[in-house]
C-alpha cells in the first residue's frame, strides 16, 4: 500500500526572532513567530507525513495549548511524527520540502538541511527553496512559507 500526503505552513517573520528553517539556525535571517520554533519547512513536512497516513494535522496532533510541545523544535516534532507513523506500520519512503521566501538562502545549506531533516524522519528528505519575485507575503518579507509532499508505504 502506497500513500502520498501534502503539507503547507506559513509563519509571520518577526525581527529579533532566531531563524529556524529546515532544521537549521540561520544567524543572518529574521526568524518566524510561532508556538514552537516557527520552522515552516519542518512543520510542512510533518503535515505531509500526517496527511499521507491519514493521521490528521500538526495542530490536532500536538495542540497549540499543550505545554509539552511549547517551544519544541521542528525536528523534534518531525521525529515524533515519524515515530507515530512507524508505530502504525508505515515506512516513510521520502519527503520533499520547498521553502518559499526571500531569506534564508536555502541553496547555500541545502545538503546540511537535508541531513538534519532526513535524520529526524529516518528517510530521504529533499529540501529546495524558491521566491515569489517580490510578490505576496513572502515576497514582501512579511512571512515564510513551505510546501511539502511525502510518500509512505506498508
Ligand atoms: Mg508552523
Amino acid at each position: 500500500m502506497i500513500r502520498t500526503g501534502i503539507g503547507v505552513d506559513v509563519h509571520p517573520v518577526e525581527d529579533g526572532r532566531p531563524c529556524w528553517v529546515a532544521g537549521l539556525l540561520w544567524p543572518d535571517a529574521a526568524g518566524c513567530a510561532g508556538h514552537s520554533d516557527g520552522d515552516v519547512a519542518a512543520h510542512a513536512a510533518c503535515d505531509a507525513l500526517l496527511s499521507a497516513a491519514g493521521l490528521g494535522d500538526l495542530g490536532a496532533v500536538f495542540g497549540t495549548d499543550d505545554p509539552v510541545w511549547r517551544g519544541a523544535s521542528g525536528t523534534r516534532l518531525l521525529a515524533e511524527v515519524a515515530r507515530r507513523l512507524t508505530a502504525e506500520g508505515w515506512t516513510v519512503e521520502n519527503v520533499a520540502v520547498q521553502v518559499v521566501g526571500n531569506a534564508p538562502p536555502i541553496a547555500s545549506r541545502r545538503v546540511e538541511a537535508q541531513g538534519v531533516l532526513g535524520a529526524a524522519v529516518g528517510a530521504p528528505v529533499a529540501v529546495a527553496g524558491t521566491t515569489t519575485d517580490g510578490l505576496g507575503l513572502t515576497g514582501r518579507g512579511e512571512g515564510l512559507a513551505a510546501l511539502a509532499s511525502a510518500l509512505i508505504s506498508r
